[in-house]
This record gives structure tokens, C-alpha cells and sequence, in this order.
């Protein structure tokens, strides 16, 4: 690994107050506040297509040499997410994240959005229009801009979704293939299962959050570490050569679609009992909602354990607050939880640094509890079991006996 002093770590998909189900307490303030608890040294705006938060990046960031926006002394890209939702066959609903150069760019897709719809009502707006035809014309307007198909495996808004997504990117993108240089794993993928993916081999996998709050067990949850750069320029380059450092991912486990399942029904399972069940939930016998570790198996032309050529490092970790709730068996968001959480922010600066740095006998010397201590380190080897998010529940993390019996 590299030397952590040319890191940056970035999470470029997060959502404003003006998206559905965000948190109404995102600002600016609070965003750069968490960052820093985080780890995090750059943010996206998000979305830039919303004419109010729009309004508040222009009048709260500052514009440095035209290489960053900065509030304060942290810098932000521009960045938004928008759903496309049209038929081509079928009916397709596919989420893609924008990351835009600048100011005067934001203003020229604003002016050709609003030549096909509205953007005031949610701030990932809905379009009617195909993604090939989307991205010849974000090229036309600058070929800077960058388009990344986001959680590419969720059921309804992921590129290769179950429900109204394709099974191949050049079918999605057709002669537009090419001017996609990356693909988001999303919370309930990791790398190893976009390994699979032939077709994948070409194009970066790049991690974000896609938070909507500013807590620190949502934003940076997965982040993409870059090779620090003073400008946009830099980071857009390092995703179109693949020349960032590593990914910052969760297990994919504890993604809201990991497994099949049916969220009312209470009921989930693995891709196989699936299949002994012919796809139908026992509990109210209609189609289950078919989950990504069962998608990348339907997919996936390369075997499992294939490892790419331009694979890149990537840690798997859940976020501390999960770690603190498992040793202590409290609620993640438990007043005994974030007591702990600031005092290990205090001694040892950020999150990023406690979950991934700080030696254990630095941990132990500082007085952080042991059994807190080992399972940091046991989250740092991969060790803390995660029963399955699917149709929309989050996974969770075993409690009590059920973890150390798996362990
Ligand atoms: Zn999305
Ligand atoms: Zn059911």
C-alpha cells in the first residue's frame, strides 16, 4: 500500500436534504463536520440539479483556481445523481451519478434538462431518457463530465438489476460504451463479484456511500481512495486510467439487497434455496425479489474467486459505530455508543484511522476496552459475521452468541 499521506479519500455519491427519505438536517456544515469525524477529504456536493441546493453550492463554496469548491478549507466536486426511466423492450429505471467540472457545466446540463422535464421536485430528478442518448449528450455539452452507472446491482435502479436493469452495459449504453470508464459497486457489491463480469474488465470500480444523512455510519461507509490531487482534473483522470489507490467497502452482506427475500414477509434466503424454491416466497407465494449475490451469479461469465488484471486493492470494513454497538450490546444509535465513538474520535482523530491504522497495542495503551480493541481487529480481518440485507432491509450484524459461534 501506498504511503497514507498521498490518500484522499473521497466519497462522491451522497445526497442533499432535498432528496426523498434524506435527512432535512444535511448542510453544508454538517457535511463537512462529519467528513472530517470520518476521515474523508473530499465530498460530492450532490445534487447539483436541484435548483435550491443548487443556490446554496453557489453561494456557500468558493471556487480555488478553478480546480476545487471549497467550504471552509474542504473541498467538494460537483456531483448528482439522476434516474432515467424509459422502455427499451421493456421498462428500464437506471440510476447514474454525475461528477461535473464546474459551475458553468452544471449551468449548461440545468439548461438541457429543463428542455426535457422538471428537476425542482427531488433532488434526483426523473428523466425520460435513454442512457446512450443521455451520455452523447453530456459529451456534447463537455467532455469532462463524468457518468457513472451507480449501484449497478440493485434491483430496480441498477444498471444490471434484477427487476428493470440489463444484462449488459453495451446493451444499456450501446455506442456510448465507451465514454463509461466506471461503475459503482454499490453497498450490497463488492469488487470480487464485479470481477465476474467480463465485460466489466475495462472499466474502473470506483465505491461511494450513496448516504443519506451525514452520520458517520452512513457517509464514507464506502469511499474510493485516491491519489491526493489538487483538482477535478486529477480525480476524473485517475478513474478513467484506473489509477487510484483502493476502494473503501463494507461486507456486501450488509447492503439492503445482498439476498433474495420479501421484506413484508420477513422472509430472505440465499440464491440457491431460491432456486429449490422456483423463485416464489413461501410465505405469500409471489415472485421473492431477486437480490445481487443471485444477480452477479446469473451474470457472471468469469468463476467465482476470478481476479481481474486491473483488480485493485480493497478493504472490507463496517463502520465503527456497529463495532461499538456489537461490543457493548447497545443500539447502534444509543447514547452509550456515541459516548464511546467521540472518545475514540479524541484520541485517535478520525474514523478512517481507528478502523483501518492505529496498531493495537496503541489501541490498549490509550484504554480502549479490550473487547472492543480485539473486535477492531477482527473487523480489520474480515472476522464480524453479517446476516444478509434483502428486499430493501439493511443486513445486520450478529449480536452476542450468534457472531462468536460463527467466528
Ligand atoms: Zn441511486
Ligand atoms: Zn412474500
Amino acid at each position: 500500500m501506498n504511503n497514507k499521506d498521498s490518500w484522499m479519500i473521497a466519497d462522491l455519491h451522497i445526497h442533499s436534504r432535498f432528496s426523498r427519505a434524506c435527512s432535512k438536517n444535511i448542510n453544508f456544515e454538517n457535511l463537512v463536520k462529519w467528513a472530517k469525524i470520518k476521515g474523508l477529504n473530499l465530498l460530492g456536493t450532490s445534487d447539483f440539479t436541484h435548483p435550491v441546493w443548487f443556490s446554496e453550492i453557489k453561494e456557500k463554496l468558493v471556487e480555488k483556481n478553478g480546480l476545487y469548491y471549497y467550504y471552509q478549507d474542504f473541498p467538494f466536486i460537483i456531483s448528482g445523481e439522476i434516474s432515467l426511466i424509459y422502455t427499451q423492450g421493456r421498462g428500464r429505471r437506471i440510476h447514474l451519478v454525475l461528477l461535473v467540472p464546474s459551475i458553468k457545466i452544471a449551468e449548461k446540463i440545468h439548461d438541457y434538462l429543463d428542455t426535457k422535464g422538471r428537476r425542482d421536485y427531488d433532488g434526483r430528478p426523473i428523466f425520460k431518457i435513454p442512457c446512450d442518448e443521455f451520455v452523447r449528450d453530456m459529451m456534447a455539452i463537455s467532455e469532462e463530465i463524468e457518468i457513472i452507472p451507480a449501484h449497478i446491482w440493485t434491483p430496480w435502479f441498477g444498471v444490471f438489476g434484477s427487476m428493470s436493469g440489463f444484462d449488459s452495459l453495451k446493451e444499456c449504453f450501446k455506442d456510448q460504451f465507451e465514454n463509461i470508464h466506471a461503475i459503482e459497486t454499490g453497498i450490497s457489491s463488492d469488487p470480487e463479484m464485479n470481477w465476474r463480469i467480463k465485460e466489466l474488465e475495462g472499466k474502473a470500480i470506483v465505491s461511494f456511500s450513496d448516504a443519506h444523512s451525514f452520520w458517520p455510519f452512513r457517509l464514507g461507509r464506502e469511499a474510493t481512495i485516491f491519489q491526493k490531487t489538487d483538482s477535478y482534473k486529477g480525480i476524473i483522470e485517475q478513474i478513467r486510467n484506473n489509477t487510484f489507490i483502493a476502494t473503501i467497502e463494507v461486507d456486501p452482506a450488509y447492503g439492503k439487497y445482498h439476498w433474495d427475500g420479501h421484506r413484508i414477509c420477513s422472509f430472505s434466503c440465499s440464491p440457491e434455496k431460491t432456486k429449490e424454491l422456483n423463485g416464489i416466497c413461501p410465505v405469500c407465494k409471489r415472485t421473492l425479489t431477486i437480490g445481487v449475490e443471485n444477480r452477479v451469479g446469473q451474470l457472471a461469465t468469469n468463476p467465482d474467486g476470478f481476479k481481474t488484471k486491473n483488480a485493485k486493492y480493497f478493504y472490507k470494513i463496517l463502520p465503527l459505530h456497529e463495532i461499538i454497538a456489537l461490543a457493548i450490546g447497545n443500539g447502534m444509535q444509543s447514547k452509550k455508543v456515541w459516548d464511546i465513538y467521540n472518545s475514540l474520535i479524541k484520541k485517535f482523530q478520525n474514523e478512517f484511522n481507528i478502523l483501518l491504522d492505529v496498531p493495537k497495542e496503541e489501541l490498549l495503551e490509550k484504554e480502549v476496552n479490550d473487547n472492543l480493541v480485539n473486535l477492531i481487529m477482527k473487523n480489520r480481518e474480515q472476522k464480524i459475521k453479517v446476516q444478509a440485507g434483502f428486499d430493501g432491509e439493511y443486513g445486520k450484524v450478529l449480536l452476542g452468541e450468534k457472531q462468536s459461534t460463527l467466528i
